[in-house]
């Protein structure tokens, strides 16, 4: 009666230590993971080619919230030449695990193509310009070509594979509709500047606006003082460039649009933009 009673209670107290260890230990790795998880940046195939750099990039955005907005790939090459390279580029800013294919220009063609590689490293600084955090991730340069020649894996295959954003709630909201008595007959048009009987009345207050026809411009130029904005590329990336500390005319920019050009130049806030109309 007594060894069975004894058996009984080693058998309830291992049970009950196996329950208490398996707790402790999910705890605890669940707490690690939250307190020490590196951020973690896999690369990627850019659909730019050797002037683009595509990658994902993931961290506990729980312990460290903040919006990436801007990557650099900075090269150290202390015995090759060039000695040292350096492109960033602001792209749409994410706060949650995201992967991006930004266009980086010459430079990064210029950093792919260094010559003597063999003590250079790369950097990868991954930053957040509203939050001021950044992460960075240190390469043996030669590792890092393997790695940019080896991946397959696209941004849009990466996005695939990313588990779905959890779907908003809906709230019903109660819907009333009213009809009214239809209006008497009149044979009276209401003066409204979209309809061209009445433009003439409209022009002068500048409420419309002929279609421009476009033009072809003979030069286009940038004065000193860019602030590396970015708009002009993104409004007509064949011609403006924009490098880490200016904006440069692409060698073959087509100036058969000038409309598109004066865009660029409108949106340009420090207007640096110039050209001049052709003919
Ligand atoms: S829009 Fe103006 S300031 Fe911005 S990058 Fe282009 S030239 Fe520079």
């Amino acid at each position: 009666m007594n060894t069975t009673l004894i058996a009984m209670g080693i058998a309830a107290l291992l049970a009950i230590g196996l329950v208490v260890n398996v707790a402790v230990i999910s705890l605890l790795s669940g707490g690690f993971h939250f307190l020490f998880a590196r951020p973690r940046l896999d690369i990627l195939k850019s659909e730019f080619g050797d002037h683009g750099f595509a990658f994902s990039f993931s961290w506990n955005n729980a312990r460290e919230p903040a919006k990436f907005d801007k990557v650099k790939v900075r090269l150290f090459n202390p015995f090759g030449t060039p000695t040292q390279v350096e492109v960033s580029k602001a792209f749409n800013g994410a706060n949650s695990n995201f992967a991006r294919d930004v266009y980086m220009g010459i430079g990064m063609k210029k950093l792919l193509a260094a010559n003597g590689l063999g003590n250079a490293t790369i950097e990868i600084e991954v930053s957040s310009s509203t939050d001021g955090l950044n992460q960075s991730f240190s390469y043996r340069a030669v590792k890092f070509l393997e790695m940019l020649g080896e991946a397959t894996s696209t941004v849009k295959k990466f996005e695939g594979e990313l588990p779905p954003a959890a779907s908003k709630p809906l709230f019903q909201t109660v819907q009333r509709s009213f009809i009214s008595e239809p209006l008497p007959e009149s044979g009276k048009t209401i003066k409204l500047s979209t309809n061209p009987e009445f433009a003439g009345e409209f022009a002068s207050a500048g409420t419309t606006k002929a279609a421009e026809e476009n033009y072809s411009v003979s030069k286009v130029w940038i004065d000193p003082g860019c602030i590396v904005c970015n708009a002009c590329e993104a409004i007509y990336p064949e011609v403006f460039e924009v490098t880490d500390d200016t904006c440069l005319i692409r060698p073959e920019a087509p100036l058969d649009n000038g409309l598109l050009i004066q865009e660029a130049a409108e949106a340009c806030p420090v207007e640096v933009i110039k050209f001049t109309k052709a003919g």
